[in-house]
């Protein structure tokens, strides 16, 4: 007979709610309202200590962590967390610990350096032909080692001042920008309204080929993916959705049903996770989560090595065990289940992408390659070949 083990439980998408609320008495009604969900987040150490027993490092981390990046989590979410196990890969990127006031001298505030590729406020324009637009810094709850934290969530010393009317002027002047991703901190926060005029506002501009939403609201708050946003969404086309995921229990039942409307609303969904210690750092643990992605109707896009964030190191994981990871998944499953590894070039380089090594020897007749189960091949370089028929 054959039992479920742990991850068999990971890989069905099963309903956490209403858990912890469920002694409260919540109305279904009041558990699927977004509204409901954002009012009732877990924001404080005496809320938190309700529901869990903190282990001394994740009590001093609430304690001391509060000055840098707020602690948000929404019901639905707070949810996932398993009560009984301190390295709970939900907790560990949600529950901040003491780790996060050390910081080594490797680590930034600023670790992609968009700060200073900002021509207005708000709006980073780093690469030829793309911008990123920080239209808000609120989240529906807030990851731990979110790279944006010197400004996200609002605490922090520097705030995000975006002047929108500065930078829709700045998009319609500059015609090499074809792609505006849409991130912040979380777009999907806005009311339909408010969202709604921003992209009929970029739609305006002619030379905008491709928008892109950056969100992690169907993860923390599906309950927001209603209808109605996603047949106000669907105006935009051609609009991208990238959605964030890193472990393949956040992918619930309820996840899964919100993907599926904006998947239907013609929205391509992909997928970025960070590669984080003890939450997705093992290859069983990240083929279940691209395979669950898939069953959502979400590409795995990109895995990032984490951003060198002051206070991370406790979820650093090294960039040899990212390669490997990547290595156990490639020609052992699915292609499109596969994620680019990638770096965000320390300093604001931008993303470079990071792959095992299959070209074993590269001369000007041949390339030496090795395939998943590291057997060799002989790949002749088209010129060797006719420079032998030549010779014959
Ligand atoms: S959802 Fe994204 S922007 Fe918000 S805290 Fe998490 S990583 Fe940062």
């Amino acid at each position: 007979m054959h039992h479920p083990s742990a991850l068999d439980l990971e890989k069905t998408f099963r309903s956490h709610a209403p858990g912890y609320w469920a002694d409260l008495g919540v109305s279904p009604e009041d558990w699927n309202s977004a509204t409901w969900q954002l009012k009732n987040r877990i924001t404080s150490l005496k809320q938190l200590e309700e529901h869990l027993a903190l282990t001394p490092d994740e009590r001093n981390g609430v304690l001391l962590s509060g000055t840098k990046l707020a602690m948000a989590i929404t019901p639905h979410f707070f949810n996932l967390i398993d009560r009984e196990n301190p390295d709970c890969p939900i907790r560990r990127q949600i529950i901040p610990r003491v780790e996060e006031t050390l910081t080594s001298p490797y680590e930034m505030a600023d670790p992609c350096g968009e700060d200073a590729h900002m021509p207005v406020p708000g709006l980073v324009h780093r690469y030829p032909d793309r911008v990123l637009f920080l239209v808000t810094d609120r989240c529906a709850s807030y990851c731990r080692y979110c790279t944006r934290s010197r400004v996200v969530s609002g605490v922090g010393e520097q705030e995000l001042d975006t002047d929108f009317e500065a930078a829709f002027r700045y998009l319609e002047q500059h015609e090499e920008v074809r792609d505006v991703l849409l991130s912040g901190g979380d777009p999907l926060l806005f009311s339909d309204g408010k969202l709604e005029k921003i992209l009929e506002r970029l739609r305006r501009i002619p030379h905008l080929e491709f928008l892109r939403i950056g969100s992690r609201v169907p993860i923390f708050l599906p309950q927001r993916i209603t209808p109605q946003l996603c047949a106000m969404l669907k105006k935009f086309h051609p609009l991208f959705m990238s959605v964030h995921v890193n472990h393949p229990r956040e992918l619930t039942f309820e996840v899964k049903e919100a993907l599926g409307r904006l998947a239907d609303a013609g929205i391509p969904l992909g997928n970025q996770s960070v590669l984080l210690r003890g939450v997705n750092d093992d290859l069983a643990v990240m083929k279940t989560l691209v395979h669950k992605l898939l069953m959502c109707r979400v590409r795995p896009y990109y895995l990032y090595q984490l951003d060198l964030i002051q206070g991370s190191s406790h979820l650093e994981v090294p960039v040899q065990e990212g390669i490997r990871l990547i290595e156990g998944l490639r020609g052992h499953t699915t292609g499109y289940a596969i994620p680019q590894y990638v770096i965000d070039a320390p300093g604001g380089g931008g993303k470079v992408p990071v792959n095992p090594d299959y070209v074993l020897q590269r001369t000007p007749e041949r390339t030496l390659i090795r395939n998943f189960e590291g057997r060799t091949f002989e790949y002749p370089e088209p010129s060797s070949v006719e420079a032998s028929v030549l010779d014959y």
